[in-house]
Formats: structure tokens, sequence, C-alpha cells
């Protein structure tokens, strides 16, 4: 008789770990895909959004398209997860699960930042990136400033690519000298893989005339003055403020017991839980070692679930473990992406590769998504075409080349 696999997040890690498991267990596995939303997009799509090159309609993939086999897909919330039983239930029924896999990210916790719900703006949400576009559209000067507001955050990169495109809009629009951009943020230095990862946040935050302040974290905002409390007692003036949200895991993971230190605590060589049958991986889960949460390493820990699964039902040994590697695409403004092979797990230390930006990165990171998108949902990867609402987008903030 199958297995049954009910994998509950059909994000980054969920929808990679479907893909894996009909390619490679079809025949030994049925498998539930559960997720609240209707569809999927890629953390880097919010940009897009913030930029106004796309509507959130044109970067939405529907679940409904997923033609994998033997991968049923139902669109439900998760209200609770008992991990001894393996065990889930939704807002439409209860799944006993062989093997159950937990992929339900990370989410926000905004009123953990009192004063940032009222009088500030984010990118993290697709909604937040269209209220901050709309925000942007009728900016004409004065101070921005970046807070990233907690760690651990999702893509480490993405405050200051959010810097280097707001840079860039504002040279575009013959504005920048009227505008101060400014980040702050809780980490000795920008992604911190590595020191030559970070100094190349460093040098390209200096080129674009970007001041930050490490080690320093917004903690409330004075919505009526405009200034931005820190923790080390300061305050910063601002007149726009956008904020990089505390996140969480989801409230149904919190009270499933699953939680350790505000994480679902993994064995990194498996992605396994303390519970027998039961897998963390992607934002939701964290280990021994620091993995970042980012989109790639979600997709390399469901390689390793699918095949950990693999072999324990063929009884065959167990697969190479997890490396916490991956691609990460940066966007740096003026059409130019740079890309960093970093690599978690697999040495005694963190390593990283720098290539530098470039216009054939962006292509790369295009074809990136569009296998994606050909693999979980069945869509073409070549035909991508520009649809008239990212025009309409454009239009928005001014920006018709
Ligand atoms: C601005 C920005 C830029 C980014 N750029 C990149 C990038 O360039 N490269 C990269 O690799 N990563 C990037 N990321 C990060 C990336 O989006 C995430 O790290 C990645 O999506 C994590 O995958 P995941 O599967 O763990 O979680 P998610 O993709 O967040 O999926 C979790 C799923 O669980 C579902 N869910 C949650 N709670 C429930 C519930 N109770 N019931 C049912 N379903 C539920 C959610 O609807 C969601 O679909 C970026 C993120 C942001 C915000």
């Amino acid at each position: 008789m199958k297995k049954h696999v009910v994998i509950v997040g059909a994000g980054f890690a969920g929808l990679e770990l479907a893909a894996r498991l009909s390619e490679s267990l079809a025949d030994a596995v049925d498998i539930t895909l559960i997720d609240r939303n209707d569809a999927f997009y890629f953390g880097f799509s919010k940009l897009d959004v913030l930029l106004g090159r796309r509507v959130p309609d044109d970067v939405l993939l529907h679940y409904g398209e997923i033609a994998t086999e033997g991968v049923e897909f139902r669109r439900e919330t998760v209200t609770a997860i008992d991990p001894v039983r393996r065990r889930v239930t939704t807002d439409a029924g209860t799944y006993d699960a062989d093997f159950l896999a937990i992929a339900l990210g990370a989410d926000y916790d905004l009123e953990a930042t009192p004063g940032f719900q009222r009088g500030g703006f984010e990118y993290y949400s697709l909604a937040g990136a269209e209220r901050l576009r709309d925000a942007l559209a009728g900016f004409e000067g004065g101070k921005i400033l970046i807070g990233v507001l907690a760690h651990p955050f999702k893509c480490p990169p993405a405050p200051f690519e959010g810097a280097f495109l707001l840079h860039d809009l504002f040279v575009r629009r013959g504005l920048r000298d009227a505008v101060d951009i400014r980040v702050t943020f809780p980490m000795a230095a920008p992604v911190p893989v590595t020191r030559e990862v970070s100094q190349m946040f460093l040098a390209a935050l200096e080129e674009r005339g970007i001041r930050c302040a490490p080690k320093e974290a917004v903690v409330g905002l004075d919505v009526r003055e405009r200034t931005a409390r820190l923790a080390s007692g300061g305050s910063v003036p601002y007149d726009l403020f956008i904020g990089i949200p505390v996140h969480r895991v989801p409230e149904v993971v919190g009270r499933s017991g699953l939680a350790v230190d505000g994480w679902v605590r993994v064995d990194q060589t498996n992605l396994h839980t303390r519970f027998p049958g039961v897998y963390a991986l992607g934002d939701v889960a964290s280990g021994a070692r620091t993995v970042a949460k980012a989109g790639i390493f979600a997709e390399a820990a469901a390689r390793v679930v699918a095949a950990d699964i693999a072999a324990r039902l063929r009884g065959s040994g167990a697969p190479p473990p997890y490396e916490g590697d991956g691609d990460c695409y940066v966007e740096f403004g003026g059409g130019l992406v740079g890309k960093v092979e970093v690599n978690f797990l697999g040495g005694p230390v963190p390593t990283a590769r720098i290539v530098a930006p470039s216009r054939e990165l962006a292509v790369e990171k295009a074809a990136f998504a569009a296998t994606r998108r050909q693999r979980w949902f069945g869509l073409d990867a070549h035909a991508v075409p520009e649809p008239m609402a990212s025009r309409t987008a454009r239009s928005l903030i001014g920006e018709d080349d």
C-alpha cells in the first residue's frame, strides 16, 4: 500500500518537495499538499511590485495549475498539528500522515514594533509592496529610513537590494540629491555569511551614498514626530520609514509544540524534527548552525527530505547530508544582478563565491524563475510575455521607460 506524505505549506520548500517525491516515488506515495492561499509567488516578485515593474496579478502562480503526478493540492488553512500522531487538522478536515513535512514558512509580527503598522511601510508582503509603491510615487524628497527590525529575517540581501533599487529609482526620477537613504540593522555587517560578501554590500551602499548603521535596531516609531527609536537609546528622524518586520513561526506551529527557541528545531543532516516521521524545512526550521532563510535553501532542504523519505521506504542507506547551499541572486539596480554561491553547512565554516553584477545574471535569474514555474506548475518556461498590467503599474510611478 502507498504511504501518505502530507506537506503543509506550498512555498519554495513544499512545492519542491512535492515535485521531487512525484518524480522519484510516485509508485510508493500519495502526496497531499496543503496551503491556505490559492497562489504562490516568488519572494523577489515583491521587488518587481515595489518598483512597479509588475502588479500582483502578474506574479501569482495559481495552485490550480499544479499537474504533478500523485500530488493532490488542498486549499485549506492548517489549524492544528499533532506531531506525535502525525495528524494535521485544517478548517476542512483531518489528515493522517506516514510522513509529515512542515513547510509553513515564517510569518510577520508587525505589532512587535510599536507604531510600525500605523506609521511605517514594508515590502515583505505583496500588499505592503503595493502600498509602498504608491507612497513612493508621491515622494518628492526627504529622509528614507530602512530598518531591519530583528534577526533572523527572510533573504538577508533583500533590505539592501531595497536600498539599491530605491537609489536607482530616485536617480532615474532626477530626485536622488533630494533623498537621503539610510539603513539600520541589528547585525554587525550586512549579509554576514562571509567577510567578503559583507564588504561587497558595504561598498555598494557607499558607492550609492547610502548611509548604514550596523548593530542598531529600531524598536518603535513615534509616528507624530516621525522619529524612529533605537535600541541603543537614540532616535533617527524620517519622512518615510520602511521596516523589515519581525519574523516568527506561524501561530499554528507555535501551538503545536514543535517550536523551540522560536523556530522548529531540526537535525540539519536530514531535516528531521525530534518527532519520528516529521520533517521541518524552509524558513520555519532552524538547527545548530545558521542557514539563512531564503527560497534557495528551502528548495535544497526539500531535495534532502525527498531523498531521506525515499531511503526510508526503499531501505537504502542515508542520503548525503543537507549542505544549506544555493545561488543567491542580488538586485543592484540599473538592470544589474549579482550572484553569491553560498554553502552554509558543507564545511566547518560557511563559504560564498561572489559573481560580479551583470546583465547576463539578470537573464540567469529570470531563467531560475522560469524553470520553477515549469517544474512546479507545468507552465511554459519560455513564454513569459509582459502583461498589460505591468505597463499600467509602471505608469503609476512615472517609469514608462
Ligand atoms: C522581498 C523578498 C525578496 C526575496 N528574494 C529572494 C531571493 O531572491 N531568493 C531566495 O531564495 N529567496 C528570496 N526571498 C525569501 C523567500 O521568499 C523565502 O525564504 C521562501 O519563500 C521560504 O520558503 P518556505 O517554503 O520556507 O516558505 P514560504 O515560501 O513562505 O511558504 C510557506 C507557505 O505556508 C503557507 N501557510 C502558512 N501558514 C499556513 C496555515 N496555517 N495553513 C495553510 N498554509 C499556511 C503560506 O501560505 C505559504 O504559501 C525573498 C523574500 C522577500 C520577502
